[in-house]
C-alpha cells in the first residue's frame, strides 16, 4: 500500500468521480425533474469536485413508484438468493476497498487510515452479517389446540425510506441498506447533501448485482427531498439518522401515514475514568489514554463521540497531563496520507459551527487546555476545513458539556466518587454512547448498568461490530441498528391461524 494516495484528478488516482451525478431510479441514472444541480466541494481543499442532482417531490414520487414496481419479485426471492446477493456485494466492495476508501475520504475529509481500516471494512462486514442473519432466521408455529395451529411468518414491509447523514456516508448507507434488503424490502435512500457522491461510487460498483428498482437514490436537500419522502403515502417505514431536531420532524411526518420510524440521533457521550485506571503506568493505563484521545476519531463527527471526559479527582492532574500529551500527538495532515490521524471537518458549515462552540466555551469561562483554533495546513489544504484537537476544562452545566458540537472538542471535568460520576454522566438529554474505564469488573458492570445509554463500552471505545445492538436512550433515538434484532424493524409478522378440525367451529 502507498504512504499517500493520489487525489482524484491526479495521476494514479484510484477513483474517478463523474463531473455530475443524477438520481438513481429504477436501475437508471435519471436527471432531476427541475433540472437543478448543486455543487459538492471536498473538505480536503474546499474546492468543488462534482455536481449533484437537486431533487424534489416529483423525483421522490418516481423513486417510490420504481421501488414498488421491483417489490413483488424482490420480496419473494428466497432468503438464500438475497443472502447470496449481499455476499456478492461484500466481495465486490472488498475487491475495491482502496478505491472506496479514497472516494469516502475525498468526499468527507476523514483520514484514509480510518476509511481503509474501519469505514469500508465495517460496511463489507455488515452485508455479510445480514446475509448470515437472514438465512438463520426462522418463523414459528404454535399449537393453539389439537386441531388449530398458529403459523408466524416474517414478511417484508414493502418500500422503505432511508435518510442518512454525512459523517459516515457509505457506512450509514450500508447500516440501513443491508438489513432492509436482507428482509426483502425495496429502498428509496436520500444521502446527505454534503456527501452524496461516494454512495454513487458504491452504486456504480454493485449496480449489476441488484435487480432494477430494489435500491433507488434521490439526491437533494432535507426539506426538498427528505420531507416529501418521509411523508410519502406509499412508504411503509422511515429510517433516519441525523440531528435530534430533524428526528422530531421525521416522527411527525411518519405519523401522517402511521408508519414506524427508527431514529438514530445525537449524543453527548460521557467517557468515565475511575481512579484505579492510574494504579500503574502499564499497558492498560496506555489503553485508557488512547480512549481519552479518541474524541478525535472521524474529527469528532460521530454521534457517539466521547465528547465529555469525566476523570476521578484522585488521579485528575497526572492523568489529564498524560492525556493531553496523547491529544497533542494526534497527527493532523492531508487526509490521503496514511499517517494522518485527523483530517478535515465534513463541510464549511460544520467548521463554522465548531469554531462558534469554541468561542462559546471561552465565553462561558471554560479553560482552554489545548487547541481551540482552525488549523491552516498550508498549500492547497489552506482552503480545507481543519480544526486542531481541542480540550476544555469546565463544568457539566456549561453549553459545551450539554450541546452536541460534533467536532474534535473535548469537555473535561472531574468527579468525586462513584455516585458523582454516574450523576454527571447521566446529566444530559442524550443517551447514545458511554465509556467506562476501570480495572475492577464490578465497577465496570455497575457503571455500565447505571449509565442511561444504549451502548456502554467498557475498557474500550468506538468499536462497532455488526452483531452488537446500537441505538439511543432518551433523546438519542428510537429503535436499534446493527444486530439481527434489527430485522424486526424491517419486517412485519404474518400470523396464519389455521383450523384443521372438520367442525363444528
Ligand atoms: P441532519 O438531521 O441535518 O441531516 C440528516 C439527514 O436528514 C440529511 O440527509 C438531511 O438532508 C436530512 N434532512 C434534514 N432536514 C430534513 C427534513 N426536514 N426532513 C427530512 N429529511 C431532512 O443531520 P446532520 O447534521 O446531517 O448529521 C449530524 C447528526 O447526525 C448529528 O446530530 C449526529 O449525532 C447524528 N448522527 C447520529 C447517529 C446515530 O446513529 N445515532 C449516527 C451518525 C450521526
Amino acid at each position: 500500500s502507498p504512504t499517500t494516495y493520489a487525489a482524484p484528478g491526479e495521476d494514479g488516482a484510484l477513483v474517478a468521480f463523474r463531473s455530475r451525478y443524477d438520481h438513481y431510479i429504477g436501475g437508471e441514472y435519471v436527471p432531476p425533474t427541475g433540472g437543478q444541480y448543486f455543487e459538492n466541494p471536498t473538505p480536503v481543499t474546499g474546492k468543488t469536485f462534482t455536481e449533484v442532482a437537486r431533487g424534489d417531490s416529483t423525483d421522490v414520487d418516481k423513486a417510490v413508484a420504481a421501488a414498488w414496481k421491483a417489490f413483488p419479485a424482490w420480496g419473494k426471492t428466497s432468503v438464500t438468493e438475497r443472502a447470496n446477493i449481499l455476499n456478492r456485494i461484500a466481495d465486490r466492495m472488498e475487491q475495491n476497498l482502496e478505491m472506496l476508501a479514497v472516494a469516502e475520504t475525498w468526499e468527507n475529509g476523514k483520514p484514509i487510515r480510518e476509511t481503509l481500516g474501519a469505514d469500508i471494512p465495517l460496511a463489507i462486514d455488515h452485508f455479510r452479517y445480514f446475509a448470515g442473519a437472514i438465512r438463520a432466521q426462522e418463523g414459528s408455529t404454535g399449537e393453539i389446540d389439537h386441531d388449530t395451529v398458529a403459523y408466524h411468518f416474517h414478511e417484508p414491509l414493502g418500500v422503505v425510506a432511508q435518510i442518512i447523514p454525512w459523517n459516515f456516508p457509505i457506512l450509514m448507507a450500508v447500516w440501513k441498506l443491508a438489513p432492509a434488503l436482507a428482509a426483502g424490502n425495496c429502498v428509496v435512500l436520500k444521502p446527505a447533501e454534503q456527501t452524496p457522491a461516494s454512495i454513487h461510487v458504491l452504486l456504480g460498483l454493485i449496480e449489476d448485482l441488484l435487480p432494477a428498482g430494489v435500491v433507488n437514490v434521490v439526491n437533494g436537500f432535507g426539506f426538498e427531498v427528505g420531507a416529501p419522502l418521509a411523508q410519502h403515502p406509499d412508504v411503509r417505514k422511515v429510517a433516519f439518522t441525523g440531528e435530534t431536531t430533524t428526528g422530531r420532524l421525521i416522527m411527525q411526518y411518519a405519523s401522517q401515514n402511521l408508519i414506524p420510524v427508527t431514529l438514530e440521533l445525537g449524543g453527548k457521550s460521557p467517557n468515565v475514568f475511575f481512579a484505579d485506571v492510574a494504579q500503574e503506568k502499564d499497558a492498560f493505563y496506555d489503553k485508557a489514554l488512547e480512549g481519552f484521545a479518541f474524541f478525535n476519531l472521524n474529527q469528532g463527527e460521530v454521534c457517539t463521540c466521547p465528547s465529555r471526559a469525566l476523570v476521578a479527582k484522585e488521579i485528575y492532574d497526572g492523568f489529564v497531563a498524560d492525556g493531553l500529551d496523547r491529544v497533542r500527538a494526534v497527527k493532523q495532515g492531508h487526509p490521503l496520507d496514511v499517517s494522518t490521524m485527523i483530517g478535515a471537518q465534513a463541510s464549511n458549515d460544520q467548521l463554522e459551527k465548531i469554531l462558534s462552540y469554541i468561542d462559546i466555551g471561552k465565553q462561558e469561562g471554560a479553560k482552554l487546555l489545548t487547541g481551540g483554533e482552525r488549523a491552516d495546513l498550508g498549500g492547497e489544504l489552506s482552503g480545507g476545513y481543519y480544526v486542531t484537537p481541542t480540550v476544555f476544562e469546565g463544568d457539566n452545566s456549561m453549553r459545551i458539556f450539554q450541546e452536541e458540537i460534533f467536532g474534535p472538542v473535548l469537555a473535561l471535568t472531574s468527579f468525586s466518587g462513584y455516585d458523582d460520576a454516574i450523576r454527571i454522566a447521566n446529566d444530559t438529554l442524550y443517551g447514545l454512547g458511554a465509556g467506562v474505564w476501570s480495572r475492577e469488573a464490578t465497577t465496570l458492570y455497575r457503571a455500565g448498568r447505571d449509565i442511561q445509554a444504549g451502548r456502554v463500552w467498557s475498557n474500550t471505545y468506538h468499536q462497532y461490530p455488526a452483531g452488537a445492538a446500537f441505538g439511543g436512550y432518551k433523546q438519542s433515538g428510537v429503535g436499534r441498528e446493527n444486530h439481527k434484532m434489527m430485522l424486526d424493524h424491517y419486517q412485519q409478522t404474518k400470523n396464519l391461524l389455521v383450523s384443521y378440525a372438520e367442525g363444528p367451529m
